[in-house]
């Protein structure tokens, strides 16, 4: 099972991670002045305050990886043979903030990414990120991104202070994605109040689970309110697998059409295509915290082979094993060059 990794592509392949993490000093300050000051969702205060604040190992090493953008975080891409970074804010971004205290964050991130990947433009591209609070603004700076920075694709950490981007107000910036030809990412954040519930009393309200539904939920939403109609080459990834809708696909397939035809909900309208269709032709998944050998062929098998990208999830996720199980799955070649390198190298633009 051990074998050394090497950045190179000596396997015929490099390897791009699409879901690495980057965070500036005056987001996490920021997240911790909302949570000290009662101002922060549940979410955030379970969330922040811990990552913020914990001297464990483990929470210190994130903190201080989040923050570094050079020497350190090469080394790690070096150590475990990780050719290429495809760099965003970590979550939740500035979506926790007012429209103003979130703009401003989220412009000096982008500055830094921008400046970062001048520095290793062999090794790191970086994503825009926006305060989707302000939709207009956003998208002058999807524009700024892409043009100005050399960014390639949107990141959005998923849920807006509980709202959801197949709502109105969010429309420019879908439009803005399309039009620009730009990869929305939908990263998890913790689900909101009105959802988180019970959730962190069992302890299950971050990466665990509410990650993952949540950010399912989301995703899901925007298929079935009609946004791939509206905008048919959109293309929007997410992460871990693709939030466990790979794996639900017939049955969220067949309930929807049934759902459909009952006329039961307001909402649920007729689509151009079924889910399966939209899932195959608008979404893609990568395998950021899912090093699973079965989880990622379901998702190939489920998406398609030019659907499913790997992600390290650095630095929450720093396993070389993980590497390795990419490199030992029992797909075939062309399927992994796919998986570790082409099918990034495609939807992203790079
Ligand atoms: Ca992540």
């Amino acid at each position: 099972m051990t074998h050394a990794l090497r950045t190179g592509g000596d396997r015929g392949y490099l390897r791009i991670a699409t879901e690495e993490a980057f965070a500036i000093p005056e987001q996490l300050d920021a997240y911790l002045r909302l949570v000290r000051d009662g101002r922060a969702d549940k979410a955030t205060t379970s969330l922040w305050g811990f990552y913020g604040t914990s001297p464990s190992e483990r929470t210190t090493f994130i903190r201080d990886r989040l923050l570094d953008l050079d020497a350190p975080r090469i080394q790690a891409m070096d150590e475990t043979g990780v050719d290429k970074a495809i760099l965003s804010m970590t979550s939740p971004g500035g979506q926790v903030f007012e429209a103003e205290e979130a703009k401003a964050i989220v412009t000096r991130g982008n500055d830094v990414l921008a400046a970062a990947v001048e520095r290793y433009p062999d090794r790191y591209y970086g994503m825009t990120s926006i305060a989707p609070q302000d939709a207009a603004w956003s998208v002058q700076e999807i524009k700024r991104g892409r043009d100005e920075l050399g960014f390639k694709g949107v990141m959005v950490n998923s849920h807006i202070q509980g709202h959801y981007l197949d709502e109105p107000q969010f429309d420019p910036i879908l439009r803005a994605c399309a039009e620009g030809d730009q990869l929305l990412y939908i990263h998890p954040q913790s689900p909101p109040d009105n959802m988180i519930a019970g959730m962190v009393e069992a302890g299950l309200d971050g990466a665990l689970f509410g990650f993952g539904v949540e950010t399912g939920y989301h995703l899901l939403r925007i298929i079935t309110t009609g946004v791939f109609d509206r905008y048919p080459s959109l293309q929007i990834a997410v992460g871990h697998g693709g939030e466990a809708l790979p794996y639900w696909l017939f049955r969220i397939n067949y309930m929807h059409q049934a759902s459909v035809r009952s006329g039961r909900y307001e909402r649920l309208k007729p689509l151009k295509k079924t889910v399966v269709d939209y899932m195959r032709e608008n979404v893609l998944v990568t395998t950021s915290g899912m090093a699973s050998e079965p989880a990622i062929k379901l998702c190939i098998e489920q998406m398609g082979e030019d659907r499913v990208m790997y992600a390290m999830d650095y630095p929450y996720e720093f396993v070389a094993d993980e590497v390795r199980v990419h490199d030992n799955l029992a797909i075939p070649f062309e399927q992994k060059k796919k998986l570790m390198q082409t099918n990034a190298e495609r939807a992203f633009k790079l």
